[in-house]
């Protein structure tokens, strides 16, 4: 195995559950098909498998808490499958939509998943706010390293049941303070956060956000308002 199975079992008793080595397996899988992709297009920076273990896979894993038993999820902007791909190999029971606008990523996570046998990833290439077929769908919506929080809550909320979470995968709290008018607007709450260090010593904060009230049907706006006047 080329990832470091000690390293990321560590971490995942750390964030509160076990990971088989049958699992850490798939993992590997999936950094192998990672690396063979980016030589041909450009997926990911980190290809060195102790950055991928820590800066990919413990940060993916860190949000496994903030998923109920069985939820319906959608990863928005999943690139080549970060968060869902590695959550959905340690919560077999959560299914995932990975959305992303570039095709060329929702390719290569449908044959990656196929490759390894992992069914409960689906992706699907589109923008978040073109999928009015996916509205109040979702028990969890999730996203890293994708747009600021407000443009994020803008494209989740809509997709997300009344009662479910956003989850959010930031480095500090600090943003959370951008994000209280479109809080108010959406009728959202910042429910729960989970702040840790990576093993390399980099902060990180994952929050989770409540959507407690139907989303208006006036959002998500299209892309160009949502940049150009974020709520
Ligand atoms: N989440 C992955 C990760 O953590 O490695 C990928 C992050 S990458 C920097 C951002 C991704 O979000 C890109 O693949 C881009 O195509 C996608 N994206 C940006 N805006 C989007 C939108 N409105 N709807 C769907 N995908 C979007």
């Amino acid at each position: 195995m080329r990832i470091d199975y000690k390293l990321l079992s560590a971490a995942s008793k750390t964030f509160g559950f076990p990971l088989s080595e049958a699992q850490a397996e798939l993992l590997d899988g999936f950094f192998a098909l990672v690396t063979e992709a980016n030589e041909k297009f450009n997926l990911t920076a980190l290809t060195d498998a102790d950055s991928f273990t820590v800066k990919h896979l413990v940060d993916s894993l860190a949000g496994e808490r903030f998923f109920p038993l069985n939820a319906k999820a959608c990863d928005i902007g999943a690139g080549a499958g970060f968060p869902c791909v590695p959550l959905a190999v340690v919560r077999p029971d959560v299914d995932f939509i990975a959305l992303d606008s570039t095709e060329k990523k929702i390719v290569f996570v449908n044959s990656a998943v196929r490759e390894l046998g992992i069914d409960n990833v689906h992706g699907k290439c589109a923008r978040a706010e073109d999928c009015s077929d996916l509205s109040a769908l979702f028990d969890v919506v999730c996203a890293r390293a994708v747009a600021s929080l407000p443009v994020l809550l803008e494209l989740s909320f809509p997709l997300l049941k009344k009662g479910g979470f956003f989850v959010a995968y930031k480095t500090d709290i600090s943003e959370a303070e951008t994000a209280r008018n479109a809080l108010k607007t959406l009728s959202g709450v910042l429910k729960d956060l989970f702040s840790f260090s990576l093993p390399n010593g980099d902060s990180r904060c994952i929050m989770c956000f409540e959507k407690q009230k139907d989303t208006p049907k006036a959002y998500p706006r299209r892309y160009s308002l949502i940049k150009k006047n974020p709520l």
